[in-house]
């Protein structure tokens, strides 16, 4: 008979941080790689990583106008064709249907304005992240959201 065995698990926090690292290594961004994961009650429910929209060509293949023009991390977003990885992630639980209300949103990088706005009106309760990437609108609409907001690691 086999003994009774103490496993040494990593909290939830660590578990989901550690799968938006492998979520990241699909981006196609030639700046960033960041991975996002969407998880209520323990489940995962969706993921999504920064890049071109599905089936598009990447900037990786016919260049980024915010990388040949040296535009500075975190301004003229809308340059780049690239979703985030945290618009993706809420992208496809909305294709599939899948209901985010109430979810915590794990992701390798902290969260930019334009994401942030559409993770408060998707209904996310707690954002997580690594890396930071300060960004004062964000943090002021956070906080005004009253999300919580965790810096892991
Ligand atoms: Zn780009
Ligand atoms: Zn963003």
């Amino acid at each position: 008979m086999s003994e009774n065995k103490e496993f040494v698990r990593p909290s939830w926090d660590e578990y989901f941080m550690d799968i938006t690292k492998v979520v990241a290594t699909r981006s196609t961004c030639i700046r960033r790689q960041i991975g996002a994961v969407i998880v209520k009650d323990q489940r995962l429910l969706s993921s999504g990583y920064n890049g071109a929209p599905s089936g598009l060509p990447h900037c990786g293949q016919i260049g980024c106008v915010r990388a040949a023009n040296q535009v500075p991390s975190g301004e003229r977003q809308e340059l780049c064709r690239g979703l985030h990885a945290e618009q993706s992630a809420v992208v496809q639980a909305a294709m599939y249907g899948v209901p985010i209300c109430g979810a915590t949103i794990y992701s390798t990088h902290q969260p930019c304005s334009a994401c942030t706005k559409i993770l408060i009106n998707a209904g996310i309760k707690r954002i997580v992240y690594q890396y930071s990437y300060p960004d004062k609108l964000a943090e002021q609409l956070i906080a005004e959201a009253g999300i919580e907001y965790v810096c892991f690691g």
